[in-house]
């Protein structure tokens, strides 16, 4: 290995970050406080949304956001098998049921048709997943919605400051829940943000993630609070850190340069990847703005005598790191033994899933990493050709 290792991803801290953590650390008040207030404001104003909650992490969000609506026992909730498992789990937890429809080919994100087709009496909210942070065909999710009165609970993970026909992702379901983990485009450590315009939702969200106390119980501390509250719900203890609040909002502040940083890197992969015919590159829908969480691309395995698997030892071999997004849902035992899915009831999905890896697109990187990466790239596919 002649280059040092490039990891497939790393957080870009700045001294605005850790100033705000500093003087957050000095101001005594670490848990749910000012900062939180602060940076809710904050994403509430760069999403153009009228609620934002700030909460310990997407999963959290999520699961509140189901809570809030009054998804439970008996309810199924539709979403894609292309995700990350903690998408499932939340509904698992509420006691409902997960359904799961195939994804789209050019965007691998839900496909309305399959989602329609899915749908029965018990069917009571949708939750769509804004793969790599590319928008959902939202017009035609949000329709189905209308039409059958389903909920439409957006895990955003990937997708802070990505617009769907110029309206923001964040702004248009019921509730989105974003994610600020190491690895996303701005990052508190863990820790999440749910939207809504439905002031009834964002304050049972509020509530249940200060177990179940009454409005704005963290100000019991303050001078001015008072010491009573009521629990009107048995809630979770879900609410994001000062701490946190600090970090999200030097990143926030950040953010759009990031934005510019990974869609220069993604057009640059496109140009110097873009005539290899081995390697499917992804690309942007034109009515979205991709924020390029993730650079998926997919093998074509029949034109490639290594498959996915030794082509990610490769590029570990020449200093690269990759990562995959994601094992199908069904491919796991919980969900396959409890749910009944299986191989072969998603077949978009798991041709996808095949020949998929993500390439590291971070804004860390430079130019030159972009090119090492796109070089190895070639080099592979050279030697493998069928
Ligand atoms: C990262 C991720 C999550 C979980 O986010 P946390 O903030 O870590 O809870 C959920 N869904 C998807 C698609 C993700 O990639």
């Amino acid at each position: 290995m002649s280059e040092t290792f490039l990891p497939y991803c790393r957080p870009d801290l700045g001294p605005e970050e850790i100033d705000e953590v500093v003087e957050t650390l000095r101001s005594g008040w670490l848990a749910t406080g000012p900062r939180c207030k602060q940076f809710e404001e904050r994403f509430r104003g760069y999403v153009g949304v009228s609620h934002a909650v700030a909460v310990s992490s997407c999963t959290a969000g999520m699961h509140l956001a189901l809570a809030a609506a009054g998804i439970g026992p008996g309810d199924e909730v539709i979403t894609t098998p292309l995700t990350f498992c903690a998408t499932v789990n939340v509904i698992i937890h509420r006691g409902a049921t997960p359904v799961l429809a195939d994804i789209c080919l050019d965007d691998f994100n839900v496909d309305p048709e399959e989602v329609e087709r899915r749908i029965t009496p018990k069917t009571r909210a949708l939750m769509p997943v804004h793969y790599a942070g590319q928008p959902c065909r939202m017009d035609e999710l949000l329709d189905i919605a209308r039409r059958h009165k389903l909920l439409v609970i957006e895990d955003a993970a990937h997708a802070v400051g990505a617009r769907y026909r110029e309206r923001p992702v964040g702004s248009l379901g019921d509730a989105t829940v974003f994610s600020f983990y190491v690895t996303k485009n701005m990052t508190t450590g863990q820790g999440g943000m749910v939207t809504t315009e439905d002031g009834d939702l964002a304050a049972q969200v509020r509530q249940l993630s200060l177990h179940g106390m009454s409005h704005d119980a963290w100000r019991r501390y303050e001078a001015r609070g008072s010491w009573y509250y009521e629990v009107t719900a048995p809630g979770f203890n879900y609410a994001m850190t000062d701490v946190q609040a600090a970090l999200g909002l030097g990143q926030l502040s950040r953010l759009e340069g990031f934005q510019e940083l990974r869609a220069c890197y993604a057009a640059e992969y496109q140009r110097l990847l873009g005539d290899l015919e081995e390697v499917m590159l992804p690309s942007a829908r034109p009515e979205v703005r991709h924020v390029w969480h993730l650079y998926p691309v997919r093998l074509r395995s029949e034109r490639l005598t290594v498959g996915r698997d030794e082509f990610i030892e490769a590029l570990r071999e020449r200093g690269i790191g990759t990562s995959v997004h994601f094992i199908p849902i069904h491919y796991h035992p919980y969900y396959r033994e409890g749910f009944g899915f299986r191989k072969g009831d998603y077949p978009r999905c798991e041709q996808v899933f095949e020949g998929l890896l993500s390439l590291p697109l971070y804004p860390l990187m430079s130019l030159n990493d972009v090119a090492r990466v796109a070089e190895a790239v070639r080099e592979i596919v050279g030697a493998h050709r069928r």
